[in-house]
């Protein structure tokens, strides 16, 4: 499969441009109208038939070769983020205060440019659908783009994405059947008791003593209730009330992050810190209200699609560029929507190690993506087109 990748290197120098232009475009979550009309435009040239507006300014890319029943869906993402640009690289944002620091610029350019040698050169028997996603990052666009009917309009057999990682050499892939990225939910809890003067506590019901509580019978979730073999976090990230040393106040709020890497977990930890705060509420005379938000799910990777996933990275790059079974990640991601309707995997492609500029982390205003990715990332969806939609 070496050749696919041959072929790409010489006319990569269109999608390098393609993916800096994107860069000095950044636009954030639901606003990517200027990526979703470049987009929409180049299938359309590569002769796609162009679906918009799903999930706003998703796109989907569809092309059919054959008589082939089997449907395939490649996803990537294209917001940017809130951090002003500190690269200090040619092609840095010209939009003050946004950049694209997770790399999304770099995952968009190379599923084009895996799109354009699609249509040109890969013979294939079957339905591919390519996926173009607003708002990965926080957003929830992946939940939008399903919304509005995704995989009614474009059924897929499977669904697969890629992501970048700083810290791993470029061209090294990373897969993990299972769990591999964490759920995250956010929850708001109001603690109401009676304020009153500090010097007559027994007058009033004070939810600060009560949060206090409150704070530390939470932290036996994960030491009490939680298989110690698997992974979750409770985190108390704010703690809000009073004003003065002698008022009980009214109110006390806290701010908790829930992450898990298994739904049964996830599960647990709600039904656990609903009922230990009800019950610290009860015993202290006060009450408590949850408000409970519910992020992103656990990313689940399908084995049999993992495995195909391997197996064409392994005839890409050779075993020495592919960890079989990574670590599984606590950040978050909402491919992990589509992964729950439908089969598929998430896999990682490095950035950069150590020493080089691509080891810089995501998010971090001095991270870039590293353009000698495109052409074997690129190479990579070709071959696993051919793969799993052989003729
Ligand atoms: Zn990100
Ligand atoms: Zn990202």
């Amino acid at each position: 499969m070496t050749y696919l990748r041959d072929a790409l290197v010489s006319r990569v120098g269109e999608f390098i441009d393609l993916r800096r232009d994107i860069h000095r475009h950044p636009e954030l979550a639901f606003e990517e109208h200027r990526t979703s009309d470049l987009v929409a435009a180049k299938l359309e040239a590569w002769g796609y038939a162009v679906h918009r507006g799903l999930g706003g300014t998703g796109v989907v890319g569809t092309l059919t070769r054959g008589q082939g029943q089997r449907r395939l869906g490649l996803r990537a993402d294209m917001d940017a983020l809130p951090i002003q640009e500190a690269t200090g690289v040619e092609w840095s944002s010209l939009k003050s205060g946004v950049m694209h620091a997770c790399g999304h610029d770099g995952h968009t350019a190379m599923l084009l440019a895996a799109a354009k040698s699609i249509a040109q050169d890969v013979a294939f028997n079957g339905t591919l659908n390519l996926i173009f996603q607003p708002a990965e990052e926080g957003g929830g666009g992946a939940v939008r783009m399903m919304a509005d009917g995704l995989f009614e309009h474009h059924p897929c057999d499977a669904v697969f994405a890629m992501h970048n990682m700083p810290g791993t050499p470029v061209g090294h892939f990373v897969f993990r059947d299972g769990s591999a990225m964490a759920s995250s939910d956010y929850i708001t809890i109001r603690v109401h008791g009676t304020g009153g003067h500090g010097a007559m506590p027994h007058h009033a019901a004070d939810p600060v003593v009560a949060a206090a509580s409150i704070v530390m019978a939470l932290q036996t979730i994960v030491s009490r209730n939680v298989d110690p073999l698997d992974t979750a976090v409770v985190t108390v990230g704010a703690l809000h009330a009073g004003q003065a040393n002698n008022v009980i106040p009214a109110l006390a709020t806290l701010e908790i992050s829930v992450r898990s890497l298994n739904p049964a977990v996830r599960g647990l930890l709600e039904q656990r810190i609903k009922a230990l705060v009800a019950a610290q509420a009860e015993s202290f005379g006060v009450t408590a209200e949850i408000d409970w938000r519910a992020g992103y799910c656990v990313l689940v990777n399908s084995l049999t699609e993992t495995n195909i996933a391997r197996q064409v990275a392994l005839d890409l790059v050779g075993p020495e560029r592919v960890t079989l079974q990574g670590p599984a990640l606590t950040g978050s991601e909402d491919f992990a929507f589509m992964l729950e309707q439908i089969p598929g995997s998430y896999l990682l492609i490095g950035n950069g190690d150590a020493d080089s500029a691509g080891a810089c982390m995501v998010h971090n205003p001095g991270y870039d993506f590293n353009d000698d990715n495109i052409a074997t990332g690129a190479a990579y969806w070709m071959a696993l087109v051919e793969r799993f939609l052989a003729h």
